[in-house]
């Protein structure tokens, strides 16, 4: 099931593994994404001739028939439409925002290494791009600037755990602050 919690730069949401399916600044976006996930979820589990490769027990392609009343009832008991148009998923309202409070101590969840004290720091990965002018095309080469920018936008920066040699999500709650 997808969630969504608040981040600093808005409302990201997330899988079950707690990986960033979307980030988005407005909180009726994120209820919005959250709802129409969870519900495709659901309408796979509850219809699963739709996903066209359920199986008999004999290993035969199986088509359901959805009857279209029962879709519309399905659907409607899902998701809930706001006087503006916008939807969420239906009973939401019982279940707010997660608030969660930032750990003051870093483990690995694979292997349980803690890579902030000692000398098996972990360290931070993000995904990056070079950015180089192109100058022109001569004798057959591209000619690339030699200098180059760096953008950072976009890519969900992970930690990797020297221990296991695994990555994991920086935790919720905590914001990542640079320093020297
Ligand atoms: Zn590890």
């Amino acid at each position: 099931m997808y969630f969504y919690e608040s981040s600093f730069e808005g409302f990201v949401v997330r899988d079950e593994n707690r990986n960033a399916v979307a980030r988005v600044a407005a909180e009726a976006d994120a209820r919005e994404i959250v709802a129409a996930l969870n519900l495709v979820h659901a309408m796979a589990g509850r219809f699963p001739g739709l996903k066209g490769d359920a199986a008999d027990e004999v290993g035969r392609l199986t088509e359901q028939e959805v009857d279209g009343a029962d879709l519309v009832d399905f659907i409607a008991g899902q998701l809930e439409w706001d006087g503006d148009g916008r939807f969420h998923e239906a009973g939401e309202a019982a279940v707010p925002t997660v608030v969660i409070r930032p750990t003051d101590r870093l483990v690995c969840p694979h292997c349980g290494h803690e890579g902030t004290p000692g000398d098996r720091p972990f360290t931070y990965v993000e995904d990056a791009e070079l950015l180089r002018p192109v100058k022109g095309v001569e004798d057959g080469a591209l000619l690339v600037q030699a200098y180059y920018e760096v953008s950072d936008e976009g890519g969900e920066a992970r930690l990797f755990c020297p221990a296991c040699n695994r990555t994991f999500p920086v935790p919720a709650g905590l914001q990542t602050e640079f320093v020297d």
